[in-house]
């Protein structure tokens, strides 16, 4: 029982995935509909793109920044946005680049992938918003270079502020919610172990089961996190 598990935690962390998103109808990467069904990530997301196919690597992302800007958060972001108001959730680490975690009022967020929310110049580094990626030319730089998406890449680095972070939260958190991730990626595929060996509950909510269940206390599979949370949430005010 997920409220079972909050009334007696201190210092709760919350991890994330695509699956989080879904709900707001933003596919996810490896389910039922996910992003990479029809596309390799190997030519659209990743370094080698960037490099030698910029037409599918701007196409890609403006098609994903479009998509982006009539995006609402759904229930699920809403009350974990409450929850951390009420003291309950310390931190939300975070693989979705879609900001629907700070749109919902979450404040202590860690991006271990980076967002779609700006952009910067491959050579001058200049920033700029998304949505210019939505104009006419609106990859091409003031300075006439490619502009890329502030996205980690497949072959780039994770950013380091936002890895120490999560990593320093982590090591505080008496429960861990796993929340619609695969937990295929690394490190957050990593997390659960983590958790586990200094002493944390871990709870995974996820439509499918995880190859990491192992590592969980309670796995929640086949209902919505939505649902799963609006449900803990009607339980945990009615005490
Ligand atoms: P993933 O696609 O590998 O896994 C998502 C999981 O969530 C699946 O197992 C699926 O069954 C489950 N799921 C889908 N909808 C659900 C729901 N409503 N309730 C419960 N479970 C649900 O995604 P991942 O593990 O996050 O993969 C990591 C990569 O996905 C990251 O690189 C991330 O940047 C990227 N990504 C992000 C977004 C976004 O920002 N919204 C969207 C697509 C992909």
């Amino acid at each position: 029982m997920l409220e079972q598990y909050i009334e007696e935690s201190k210092y709760i962390v919350v991890l994330t995935g695509a699956g989080m998103s879904t709900e707001s109808n933003l596919p996810d990467f490896r389910g039922e509909n996910g992003l990479w069904r029809n596309k390799k990530p190997s030519k659209v997301g990743s370094t080698f793109s960037l490099r030698f196919h910029k037409k599918d690597f701007y196409e890609f992302y403006r098609e994903r920044i479009q998509g982006l800007q009539e995006v609402q958060p759904n229930a699920g972001h809403d009350i974990l946005a409450k929850w951390e108001k009420e003291g309950k959730v310390k931190a939300i680490i975070t693989q979705n680049v879609d900001r629907l975690h700070h749109k919902a009022g979450s404040q202590n967020i860690y991006e271990l992938h980076g967002n779609l929310a700006t952009l910067r110049c491959t050579k001058c580094h200049t920033e700029y918003p998304a949505t210019r990626y939505l104009e006419k030319e609106g990859q091409i730089c003031v300075c006439g270079k490619f502009i890329r998406t502030n996205v980690v890449l497949f072959g780039e680095n994770l950013p380091q502020d936002q890895l120490d972070g999560a990593r320093a939260e982590l090591q505080k958190a008496d429960l861990l919610i796993i929340l619609g991730t695969s937990l295929q990626v690394s490190p957050a595929n990593t997390f659960a172990k983590v958790a586990k060996k200094q002493g944390a509950k871990v709870v995974i909510v996820n439509l499918e089961e995880t190859i990491k269940d192992k590592f969980a206390d309670e796995v929640v599979n086949g209902i919505k996190i939505s649902e799963v949370l609006v449900a803990t949430d009607k339980k945990l005010q009615k005490k």
